[in-house]
């Protein structure tokens, strides 16, 4: 079975631009970025989506919003605003199977999204 993309990441068996590293979390920049901040944000614990989350999975849910706000600060998107997206299965275009936030910034975010 191939392993989980961001598995790898976290395994650092693929190369990524990590920004933020702790024992739960990892975040790095998206390969492929929307807006001039446009990081992931992930827990290193392989859960496949927002409905995989289970109740003792909780904390860790807490960690990734605070990992969230320490990176708005150092990316300095937390005054101008920034957008934080989770996309949940195919019809939101989900393309990797690991719970992954999405935090974009460093420009005016259209609304509603596509
Ligand atoms: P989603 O469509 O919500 O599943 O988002 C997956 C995101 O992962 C996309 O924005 C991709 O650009 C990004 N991505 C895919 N492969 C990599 C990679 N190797 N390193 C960093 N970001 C990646």
């Amino acid at each position: 079975m191939v392993e989980c993309l961001f598995c790898r990441i976290v395994k650092k068996e693929i190369p990524a631009q990590i920004l933020y590293e702790d024992e739960t979390v990892l975040a790095f920049r998206d390969v492929h970025p929307q807006a001039p901040v446009h990081l992931l944000v992930i827990p290193k614990k392989h859960v496949a989506r927002v409905m995989d989350v289970g109740a003792e999975d909780l904390p860790l849910v807490g960690e990734l919003h605070r990992v969230i706000q320490f990176l708005a600060k150092t990316e300095n998107v937390q005054d101008g605003g920034f957008r934080i997206v989770v996309n949940n299965g195919p019809n939101a275009g989900q393309a990797v199977e690991h719970l992954h936030y999405h935090l974009l910034g460093g420009r005016k975010l259209g609304w509603p999204p596509g």
